[in-house]
């Protein structure tokens, strides 16, 4: 592939290139469609159920606890069980909106494609002197699955190409049906601020 359509980071390569393996995968052929991470899902085996369905198996307090007080702290959850048919089921917040749910699911549906073990919680390394460090593997996965998703959602060649043509994070998150902080996040982590600062954020006022 040529490195001109990838992100200078060796990182951001990773995810790029399992992201366009997901875009193709979900029959995508050009890098500005959007992508439905809801009709990706299914072929990840994730069953996306609404909260309302849910609802009754949680106690009173629980349920308060999710969409009241709690409600900014979880953007959505996968059952550590599979259901007898294989399939996982995911929850995403009621309270959130559509394009957050389009990314947290994207986050789902990536642990799936990446093969993440979603039971895993750590493993533990030793270092050169015998000592045992903690490696946060959670971290790193998530990271993994995050970045992933988010690069799926939002190709990097395109929002290069965007941002070349002078569109805003607003229109581009329109676009491709995500908040505008995940493509000002896209943005940066894929080193192009830049270039949307100078062709964007710093064009004379027309
Ligand atoms: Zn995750």
């Amino acid at each position: 592939m040529d490195t001109d359509q990838l992100p200078p980071t060796q990182k951001g390569r990773k995810h790029e290139i399992s992201a366009l393996a997901l875009r193709e995968f979900a029959g995508l052929r050009f890098d500005d469609e959007p992508l439905d991470p809801f009709a990706l899902a299914r072929y990840a085996n994730l069953v996306v159920a609404s909260f309302a369905e849910i609802q009754d198996l949680l106690s009173e307090a629980t349920v308060k606890q999710l969409l009241e007080f709690g409600k900014d702290d979880w953007s959505g959850g996968a059952a550590s069980h599979k259901l007898p048919d294989g399939r996982r089921l995911i929850i995403l917040n009621p309270t959130h909106g559509k394009n957050r749910h389009n990314a947290t699911l994207m986050e789902e549906v990536s642990h799936v494609f990446l093969g993440h073990k979603p039971s895993r919680l750590a493993i533990k390394n030793t270092n050169k002197e015998g000592k045992t460090i903690a490696r946060d593997y959670r971290a790193e996965i998530e990271e993994e699955a995050y970045g992933t998703g988010a690069a799926a959602l939002l190709p990097y060649t395109a929002i290069r190409r965007m941002a070349r043509e002078g569109k805003t994070a607003a229109e581009i998150a329109r676009h491709f049906k995500v908040s505008r902080a995940l493509v000002e996040y896209r943005l940066k982590i894929s080193r192009l601020w830049d270039l949307y600062k100078e062709n964007v954020l710093q064009r004379p006022a027309r």
